[in-house]
């Protein structure tokens, strides 16, 4: 398996080799291809398996080639993380990969400042890093916040997040998502509150396993 047999465009391709990545971690070239066709994915896999990477290659192709016609002025990807730490990690893989792209990366997180969180929003980030907690701030006080246009979301360490108390967040989150969407969900580990998760959440998944 290799990035190039992957029929990735030239700006995403061009940043991976920046990163140094010479060939896909498992979970990459299990997840790579699948995603790009646009179906729903369940994946389990943890932190240090390239996760990350696996689903940012495939949002920011499908960010690239369904520009044309789309309104390019909203948000059309949601990834949702348990941690701060986690979201800062993501923005930075994220911003990597996007360098050579005009995709723009927004955090939402606790401890930064839900003004300037806000007026960042309102100029639309195509893709959106957040933690349950402050997104649900935004959705439920933020007027002009929608992910009425949203194409993608993404639930990684889902484990984590539902075994932290955010099941009813993630439920209200994901009713606010138009229901013609791709999502990608990861976990560590398969629990019955994963399950019930993917059931209400995912689309006749495909389950990766790797
Ligand atoms: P993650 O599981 O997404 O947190 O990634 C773990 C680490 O693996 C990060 O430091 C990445 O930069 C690195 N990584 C991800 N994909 C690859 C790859 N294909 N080749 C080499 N390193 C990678």
């Amino acid at each position: 398996d290799s990035f190039l047999s992957m029929n990735l465009s030239r700006p995403i391709l061009k940043a991976i080799t920046t990163l140094g990545f010479s060939k896909p971690t498992p979970i990459q070239a299990a997840t790579i291809p699948v995603a790009l066709l646009g179906k729903d994915i369940v994946g389990n896999a943890v932190t240090g398996s390239g996760k990350t990477a696996a689903f940012t290659v495939p949002m920011l192709e499908r960010l690239l080639y369904r520009e044309k016609g789309k309104n390019s002025a909203a948000t059309r990807c949601l990834v949702l993380v348990p941690t701060r730490e986690l979201a800062v990690q993501c923005f930075d893989v994220g911003t990597k990969l996007s360098a050579h792209t005009d995709i723009r990366f927004c955090l939402a997180v606790g401890g930064l400042s839900l003004k300037s969180q806000e007026s960042e929003l309102r100029t639309r980030p195509d893709v959106l890093i957040a933690t349950p907690g402050r997104l649900i701030d935004h959705i439920r006080n933020s007027p002009s916040f929608t992910l009425d246009a949203l194409d993608i979301l993404v639930l990684d360490e889902a484990d984590r997040m539902l075994s932290d108390g955010f099941a009813d967040e993630l439920a209200e989150i994901i009713k606010s998502c138009p229901v013609s969407r791709q999502t990608m969900l990861f976990s560590a580990t398969m629990t019955d509150s994963v399950d019930e998760l993917v059931k209400m959440s995912l689309n006749k998944p495909v389950r990766l396993f790797v």
